[in-house]
């Protein structure tokens, strides 16, 4: 086990770019490709973690660098049913030796797979189409929204991301100032339970916050489109309950014309353990759906799903054609993962292995200062971290310590909200009690030191 006495106390951006000063700390041959990256990708892309992790070989919940080192993977959804899984494996190898192309041709096994991924959904929604990544999905569905309803005003959450395409980042608050919200575009708070619990019902101040955001638009002349939401609400800060909340929005929303899209790309497929979709546990039936990060395993597929009568028109009208979309070695990755899915009741494991981390952290942080709360569902779970719990200031410092030192001790997680002070967890889905242990025992170490 590394030392963590080295880790400096960082500065919260550092979660999101490693320190330069300890570049010559590292091995030889990774000191040559953080130049390596610098000199080719350029400026624009970011490496976790004051200490970089090196990469090159993924096994379930674990990550491997060149040297055999094991890291405890708490962090990656994208890998959803584990890293490498032999069943996502061997259908991509299997359908690439077949045949690999697009949705102009008849295949069976987009059918398939289809029917079986709207079985999930409540009744209404009964379309999907298919794009190949989160963002496409965002700009699908948004592009449907402002047809259907001749509207261009979105609402979205302070701390929300839905993607990097012009159109999406500009209803990505969380892009911060250097990308400007669009003009149609208005905010609302993001549903942070913990400080709101405080002041009154946040399902008042919700329904308040978007009647004056309809209200604005509608002074500037815009109609509401859309209301888009991340159902777990991850780069807010992980916002899962109570159940129910985002009813009071999706009211005011739909009486005024607009349409709800719920942006599944972080909690869909099961991984907040009770149902497929985080939507479901508030008692709401979006518009609109999109899906993307887990649904290959890590192979570039995404999706959005529709209630049908929102595609009469636009399918009349709107000829859709996406070259990688749903193709056919996309759609095998994401067959297998349903499989996976259900075969190894991972579903059932998110919900159990979830509820032992957040017990586990909740006892952990009891009489710690710092430790405010912990939430979530299944297999996303937040720890909210204060620097004091009178005033509930959140202390990103304090989030960037300790994913820091985790990273030290080779335990992968990271942090989110508005002041990057809510430690992130969300693993692969097949995470076991044993690493759940492993990184409690970790935490505890990490929670003493902050006494
Ligand atoms: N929506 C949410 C909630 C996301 O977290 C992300 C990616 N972090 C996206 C959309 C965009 O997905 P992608 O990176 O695949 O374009």
């Amino acid at each position: 086990m590394s030392t963590t006495a080295s880790v400096r106390k960082p500065s919260k951006a550092m979660i999101n770019g490693f320190d330069p000063a300890r570049l010559s700390e590292l091995p030889d041959h990774i000191q040559e490709n953080i130049r390596r990256r610098e000199q080719s990708l350029g400026p624009s892309y970011r490496l976790f973690y004051n200490t970089p992790v090196e990469a090159v070989r993924g096994q379930g919940t674990k990550l491997y660098d060149s040297e055999g080192n094991e890291y405890l993977d708490a962090y990656n959804n994208v890998p959803s049913v584990g890293h490498a899984h032999p069943r996502v494996v061997a259908a991509v190898h299997e359908q690439m030796q077949k045949l690999n192309t697009n949705t102009r041709y008849v295949q069976e096994s987009i059918l398939d797979y289809s029917e079986q991924l709207l079985s999930t959904f409540p009744a209404e929604l009964g379309h999907v189409m298919y794009t190949c990544t989160g963002s496409e999905a965002n700009d699908l569905a948004m592009r449907v929204a402002k047809y259907v309803t001749g509207n261009q005003g979105i609402i979205v959450t302070a701390g929300a991301y839905h993607g990097l395409t012009t159109e999406v980042a500009a209803f990505s608050p969380s892009l911060g100032v250097g990308v400007p919200l669009g003009a149609n575009v208005r905010v609302i708070d993001a549903p942070d339970t913990l400080r709101y619990a405080r002041q009154g019902s946040l399902e008042d101040h919700l329904r308040n916050q978007v009647r004056a955001a309809i209200a604005d638009l509608q002074r500037h002349g815009v109609g509401l489109a859309a209301f888009i939401a991340d159902s777990i609400f991850s780069s807010d800060g992980v916002f899962a309950g109570p159940a129910g909340f985002l009813r009071p929005i999706i009211e005011e929303v739909q009486a005024a014309g607009g349409l709800y899209v719920a942006d599944e790309v972080q909690p869909g497929f099961g991984r907040t353990g009770e149902q497929w979709w985080g939507f479901q546990r508030h008692g709401i039936v979006p518009d609109i759906v999109t899906m993307g990060k887990p649904m290959g395993n890590g192979i570039p597929i995404s999706a959005a799903v529709f209630k049908p009568e929102l595609l009469v028109e636009f399918g009349k009208n709107i000829r859709y054609f996406n070259t990688f979309g749903g193709n056919t070695v996309a759609i095998a990755a994401a067959q297998a993962v349903l499989d996976v899915i259900r075969e190894e009741s991972l579903m059932e494991n998110a919900l159990k292995v979830g509820e032992q981390i957040q017990t586990g952290l909740r006892e952990l942080g009891q009489g710690l200062e710092q430790v405010a709360e912990v939430r979530g569902s299944g297999l996303f779970i937040g720890v909210d971290l204060v620097t004091d719990r009178s005033t509930l200031t959140p202390d990103g410092e304090t989030a960037a310590y300790i994913v820091n030192r985790l990273r030290e001790e080779r335990i992968l997680i990271s942090a989110c909200g508005a002041q990057g002070n809510v430690l992130k967890l969300r693993p692969p889905m097949p995470f076991s009690t044993n690493d759940a242990d492993r990184l409690l025992e970790a935490m505890g170490r990490i929670f003493r030191d902050l006494h």
